[in-house]
């Protein structure tokens, strides 16, 4: 089976109250066929990618959007990285109706254990979808807030004890730390008794008043297909890597896991990849120096 890869699928299923099950499937164009391992990808480079807004052909592989979306789109300003420099309130969003349906909208401020707990945030609703694509093996609600950048307000505030970052080296080859996260939300809750001191000249009372904290966190379980993990190294398909064969022993947080390296989903979601789902591929042998 052979095409170009449009996108990649994520199910989600809920196995109980606290237990989620994470699966992949590639989208082609003609097919959608699901990860589970085992299979041999081939990849192929076939040149122009498109912006993933405007369609519009890019020789600057590599990026997402085109130049003129990138400066136009409120999707690619910087307060999507730092919700809590969010400035739609100044009248000053690129696109204030995005901003209405997209970040004016309550959101989860959540922890996420993948090898060191994590702060993070995203829409209410959302939470499986997120945690999933951060590798989380094990996630909670700490708290519900009616804006995003609310929300990123009290990220900052909670990354002065628990980091907001992760480390997709150790997330690929499977190191995975052990803490309780129930534990960890009572404490970050002890230390943050009350929201009143967030509110500001920025943001109102009734916002505040509106942020609640899980009263008993549920810490949920998250499963994905894994065989094997990989080496820690990214592994490219581009103008100058023109193919790459290898067999897939799993998928996590992002990662396709390859017997060689890793490969981002996001960067071959850009239009300009061939695959091809076949049986196992025979790897070559790495060449043998020779000693003289
Ligand atoms: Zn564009």
């Amino acid at each position: 089976m052979k095409g170009m890869i449009q996108g990649f699928t994520t199910q989600i299923e809920a196995l109980n109250d606290a237990k989620i099950s994470v699966n992949y499937a590639v989208n082609l164009a003609e097919q959608t066929i699901p990860l589970e391992g085992g299979e041999g990808l081939t990849f192929r480079y076939v040149g122009s990618a498109a912006c993933a807004h405007c369609g519009v052909s890019m020789i600057n592989a590599g990026w997402d959007y085109c130049v003129d979306c990138f400066r136009s789109l409120a999707r690619c300003d910087l307060c999507v990285m730092s919700p809590n420099r969010c400035h739609h309130h100044k009248g000053t969003c690129r696109e204030p109706e995005w901003g209405d349906s997209f970040c004016m909208q309550p959101h989860v401020v959540y922890l996420a254990l993948a090898h060191v707990p994590k702060v993070g945030i995203t829409r209410a609703g959302r939470e499986w979808d997120r945690w999933a694509a951060q590798g989380a093996h094990k996630a909670l609600r700490l708290m519900t807030v009616p804006t995003r950048r609310l929300a990123g307000v009290v990220e900052r505030h909670l990354s002065q004890w628990i980091t907001d970052r992760t480390d997709w080296r150790k997330l690929v080859t499977g190191q995975r730390g052990d803490f309780s996260l129930t534990e960890l939300a009572t404490d970050l809750r002890q230390r943050t008794p009350d929201l009143v001191r967030f509110r500001s000249d920025q943001i109102s009372a009734t916002e505040v008043e509106c942020a609640l904290w899980e009263i008993d966190p549920l810490e949920t379980h998250l499963s994905f297909p894994i065989q094997n993990y990989s080496p820690a190294k990214q592994l490219r398909v581009d103008a100058k890597e023109g193919v790459v064969a290898d067999n897939l022993q799993g998928v996590i947080g992002g990662y396709l896991l390859l017997s060689r390296g890793v490969m981002s989903m996001q960067s071959l979601s850009r239009g300009d990849i061939q695959l091809e789902v076949s049986a196992p591929v025979v790897l070559e042998e790495p060449l043998q120096k020779s000693l003289f």
